[in-house]
């Protein structure tokens, strides 16, 4: 089932009558989630990923804008008619109840055609179980189980119902770093076992990029970019999303453009064609620095963190927007760590340029 969400708008009124600012949470989002994809809202607290997830949920009204799932325009339709599985941060298990009746719950509302014999009911709870493979759990209270269990179960009882479209809010997010990494290769599995088209809420990157078919990276309200993980990574439409990305993080200077170099201080680093001369953000992946003898690039060595496969070269540099500058590079590669400076050639691919005042990408080619 595709989704689609067309100039979707969600202005929230001032909660304080004196300070008068309405909240613009979520402004003029236009997407088409594929069918049978796995998307990930991705960006800093208070962007409106929450926001978006709950107007696709029906939890929340858009102030403008429609959404159609499939060809149904379902903008108007309550949260029960849509046919979703929904997944919060807090599993919200009822605690009385036992996993299979927690799982069991939701068909037992179901009305109608939809309504299900017992056995029926029971069929598929058993089903949603073994899928997160929680099926030897059934009779077990919630307290009774680990906070990664719990969150299957949640997931279960978002599967029973058989939705058109799955919706995760920050499901990840109280487990701790291992049941975390574990959980959502789970949920990828599920999802993909499944085909249910699946937006994801998240405000970890990695988590986001490890899973997603596609990630839309937002901030204050606004979509910045949207596209798979490692083609954002690899081609930032601007600072923002950049620096976002990656970790450890990208290394951002200050630096100028002046008679086609890129200069970083009195060095240039960089001959480019394509951009005029003008004062620029410069943004450099920490895999784009390659540490050489005669390299362009000088930086003070901090010092030297050989970590089994990889090191990490930490410098600094006075046009450094970054606390240091950091180079991932081969722990085969031998660096005097008792050098006062080290010097870097820049992989073009890995290095940006953007515009000082808009923080906009300035493509260049490279000569
Ligand atoms: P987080 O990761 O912190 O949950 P988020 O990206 O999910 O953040 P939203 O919860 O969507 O962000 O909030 C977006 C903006 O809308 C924020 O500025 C928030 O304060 C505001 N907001 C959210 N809900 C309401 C509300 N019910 N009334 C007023 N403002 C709201």
């Amino acid at each position: 089932m595709k989704v689609v969400l067309e100039n979707l708008t969600k202005i929230f009124p001032s909660r304080d009558k004196k300070a008068g600012k309405e909240v613009v949470a979520v402004n003029d989002f236009t997407f088409e989630i594929p069918d049978g994809q796995l998307v990930g809202l991705l960006g800093p607290s208070g962007c409106g990923k929450s926001t978006t997830l709950y107007m696709i949920s029906g939890l929340q009204k858009p102030t403008s804008g429609k959404i159609y799932f499939g060809d149904d325009d379902v903008t108007e339709l309550s949260t029960e008619n849509r046919g979703i599985g929904l997944v919060f941060q807090n599993y919200a298990l009822y605690p009385h109840m036992t996993v299979k009746q927690n799982i069991l719950f939701p068909l037992q509302n179901l009305k109608g055609k939809d309504k299900l014999s017992k056995e029926e009911m029971l069929e598929r709870a058993y089903e949603a179980a073994r899928l997160v493979q929680i099926d030897e759990l059934m009779d077990r209270k919630p307290s009774e189980l680990s906070g990664g269990q719990q969150q299957r179960v949640a997931i279960a009882r978002a599967l029973v119902k058989m939705p058109r479209v799955l919706l995760l809010d920050e499901p990840l997010s109280n487990l701790d770093a291992r049941l975390r990494l574990q959980t959502r290769e789970e949920i990828r599995r599920i999802q993909k076992e499944t085909g249910i088209t699946t937006v994801f809420v998240t405000h970890d990157q990695e988590e986001a990029m490890s899973i997603s078919d596609v990630i839309v990276v937002m901030k204050l309200g606004v979509v910045q970019q949207i596209g798979k993980p490692q083609e954002v990574y690899d081609n930032p439409t601007n600072l923002f999303v950049a620096k976002f990305l990656g970790t450890p993080p990208i290394n951002v200077l200050e630096g100028k453009v002046e008679g086609g170099k890129v200069y970083i201080g009195s060095e240039a680093v960089l001959e480019v064609s394509g951009v005029e001369d003008q004062e620029v953000f410069i943004g450099v992946r920490p895999e784009g620095l390659e540490p050489n003898e005669n390299g362009a690039f000088t930086c003070k060595l901090n010092n030297l963190e050989v970590m089994g496969r990889d090191a990490s070269v930490v410098s600094t540099h006075e046009s450094a927007l970054t606390p240091v500058i950091r180079a991932i590079i081969s722990s085969d590669i031998k660096i005097d760590p008792a050098a006062e400076t080290v010097k870097f050639n820049v992989k073009p691919h890995k290095f940006f340029l953007f515009n000082k005042e808009t923080e906009e990408r300035i493509y260049f080619e490279v000569k």
